[in-house]
């Protein structure tokens, strides 16, 4: 491995531990539609402004040992886990583009997938200005890289409009979100049509026993974006094998 592996490998982690920063500050503000610029960031039991130096990704939390500095309540480890997220997606883009830069842009797309996954689990909805942010640097990001993907976008979007207006007109009631093509045009800018048929299929799959364990439980509606997201990523890291494997 030389030099510049290393480099860009730092550069990349570094940038997603930022961009996962960042993603933290959406998944407590976005939901209840506060700014996420100003105030700076307080601990939300006792107001206390957080320090430079609370703030460092990962580090702090670990410093800390999960407490506010102020007030000692328990910080959740979701925040570094989303860090550490942010950090392993950027490493993942940056690899699987050879470190073009255009795969900042992939990966700042991943980790808006993970900040969608983390809120559609916590709160059950998905934030218009999140999912558009997804598309946009999935968009960018990927119709740079490779034209195809740009056009599975084009047609998932179409496809999944169709299908929105078929099943409505069907059930005589509201069936798939706008949301839910918005998320469709990400999954097709990232891995192309065949990638995101993929990610689809194994998401569901992944959901089931979770789907059926919640149910038990009373609770009828699963979060789907959160299973989405990791078949996303096993068709990232795994999808050549799986194509084949398909006889694709
Ligand atoms: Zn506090």
């Amino acid at each position: 491995m030389s030099g510049v592996f290393w480099l860009d490998l730092l550069f990349f982690g570094l940038i997603g531990l930022a961009v996962g920063s960042f993603a933290n500050v959406l998944i407590v503000r976005t939901p209840q539609e506060k700014s996420v610029i100003t105030p700076a960031s307080h601990c939300p039991s006792c107001q206390m402004p957080l320090r430079f130096w609370h703030n460092i990704p990962l580090l702090s939390w670990l410093f800390l040992r999960g407490k506010c500095a102020g007030c000692a309540s328990p910080i959740s480890p979701i925040y570094p886990l989303v860090e550490l997220g942010g950090l392993l997606l950027f490493v993942l883009a940056g690899w699987l583009a050879s470190f073009h830069p255009v795969a900042l842009l992939t990966g700042a797309a991943l980790v808006m997938l993970l900040t969608l996954s983390v809120i559609d689990a916590r709160y059950k909805m998905v934030p218009d200005s999140i999912n558009f942010a997804a598309l946009f640097l999935a968009l960018i990001g990927s119709g740079l890289l490779v034209f195809e993907h740009l056009q599975a976008a084009l047609i998932l979007a179409g496809l999944l409009a169709l299908l929105r207006l078929g099943l409505s007109t069907l059930l005589g009631r509201e069936a798939l979100g706008e949301a839910d093509i918005i998320l469709g045009a990400v999954l097709g800018a990232l891995l192309g049509l065949l990638g995101a048929l993929q990610a689809l299929f194994v998401g569901a799959m992944l959901a089931i026993v979770p789907a059926l364990v919640l149910r038990a439980k009373g609770e009828m509606e699963t979060p789907f974006i959160p299973f989405l997201f990791l078949g996303a990523l096993v068709v990232l890291i795994w999808g050549e094998s799986i194509a084949r494997l398909w006889g694709l």
